[in-house]
């Protein structure tokens, strides 16, 4: 018995040190480009019926993933110009609806420079989509290799034109004038990005065309998924689509297939826009 014992311990520590070996030392950082709001949540979902009407102020979502590969940011937040003067860079109608609160030490080199990186060390910017609030600072990033999704690059040079490529559209060319000449690593769906399963780039059309998501498991073991514009805020988890989509049929089916992957893997979504999970949940280290 004793013997046993012994060998089923010898065992455990075999598997804890294989567990944690299976996951490189990944850990994630949510941070915000400043807010927007307040608003009538139902400028976002007009779906919602009317007694669910209420005022939000919700995050801009960027992410920092430290990895012994390489330093990788998720979204870029607002171009730091939005900040200075919203009116002179967006659309005023953007402006006057979102009410940026932007400053200069949300935006993401300072937030980087606060988490004690600095913008040039970063080897990876993915890039969610291609709308303002996630793609405003990719050229701050000259040197770094950024992925996207090919469908959503070309989106991104030539949105439809019902998803605003006019003034007060989604897109602002001035974030991306520059940066034709970039390092792109140009998916057509899911990608391991270092090899080992620990950061996973999530295809999640719907949004736009070319939408992605990114799922990583820390040094723990624990599942971070994050949905960026592929879930705005529990309402939409609550089966109200958002009211910006290029296809509402591939946003739900994108929708589901997140649920379906929290619910199997017994974890929850973090979501670009929910005021609430920000304030519980934000502007920490998951690890
Ligand atoms: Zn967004």
């Amino acid at each position: 018995m004793k013997r046993t014992g012994m060998v089923a311990g010898i065992l455990g520590a075999l598997c804890i040190a294989a567990s944690s070996a299976a996951f490189a030392q990944a850990k994630v950082y949510w941070t915000t480009s400043g807010m927007f709001g307040p608003f009538d949540i139902r400028g976002l979902i007009p779906a919602l019926p009317a007694d669910k009407s209420r005022q939000i102020t919700i995050p801009v979502s960027m992410w920092v993933i430290e990895h012994p590969k390489g330093l990788v940011v998720f979204d870029t937040g607002n171009n730091v110009a939005v900040g200075e003067d919203c009116k002179a860079y967006w659309a005023p109608g953007n402006c006057d609806f979102l009410k940026p609160s932007q400053k200069r030490e949300d935006v993401i080199d300072m937030q980087l420079k606060k988490l004690g990186y600095s913008a040039d060390k970063v080897k990876v910017v993915v890039t969610s989509h291609s709308h303002l609030d996630h793609i405003g600072n990719i050229e701050m990033f000259p040197k770094a290799i950024h992925v996207l999704q090919k469908k959503e690059l070309y989106q991104a040079w030539w949105p439809e034109k019902f998803q605003g490529r006019t003034s007060p559209g989604s897109f602002v060319m001035a974030d991306i004038d520059n940066a034709r000449e970039f390092n792109y690593l140009e998916l057509n769906g899911d990608y391991d990005l270092f090899g080992d399963g620990s950061v996973i780039i999530l295809s999640t059309p719907g949004h736009t065309i070319g939408h992605q998501s990114m799922k990583v498991k820390t040094a723990s073991g624990q599942t971070i998924i994050i949905t960026q514009d592929a879930v705005w805020m529990q309402e939409n988890l609550d089966g109200y689509p958002a009211g910006l989509n290029y296809s509402v049929k591939d946003y739900t089916d994108s929708v589901n297939r997140l649920k379906m992957m929290r619910d199997i893997e017994n974890t929850e979504l973090f979501m670009a826009h929910d005021g609430d999970q920000f304030k519980a949940k934000g502007a920490r280290w998951y690890k």
